[in-house]
């Protein structure tokens, strides 16, 4: 692994730092934002440390079908039955901070659109 794909995310995988974890498989993890924008705030990681949206090659397929299947179940568990956003920041316009791939998922709330 390149020293540009450890991130913080990484070390939750590894449980080398705490995160309040809802959902694992062997391709994904859901753990809980730690600054929540809305009252259900998830984010839904790959456990391949793809960096960022701009770098998934076309051997990340599945995991990325995988994640957005994931995101619906999160959701679903989470009991946002009257509706959420996922989101995916890309790079530094989007306002991606860490890089490691992720989505959000936002519910609990009205969300605005557009976001900001
Ligand atoms: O899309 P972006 O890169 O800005 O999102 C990163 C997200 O990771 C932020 O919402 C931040 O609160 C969250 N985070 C977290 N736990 C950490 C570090 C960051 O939930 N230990």
């Amino acid at each position: 692994m390149s020293e540009s794909t450890e991130t913080i995310f990484s070390k939750i995988i590894r449980r080398e730092i705490p995160a309040d974890i809802v959902y694992e498989d062997n391709l994904a993890l859901a753990f809980k934002d730690i600054h929540p924008q809305a009252p259900v705030h998830i984010l839904v990681i790959p456990k391949k440390p793809i960096a960022t949206l701009a770098e998934a090659e076309s051997e990340d397929h599945a995991v990325l079908g995988h994640l957005l299947l994931t995101a619906k179940r999160v959701a679903q568990e989470a009991g946002l039955k009257n509706g959420y956003r996922v989101v995916i920041n890309a790079g530094d316009d989007g306002g991606q901070t860490v890089h490691h791939l992720h989505l959000h998922i936002l519910g609990g709330r009205q969300l605005d659109w557009p976001p900001g």
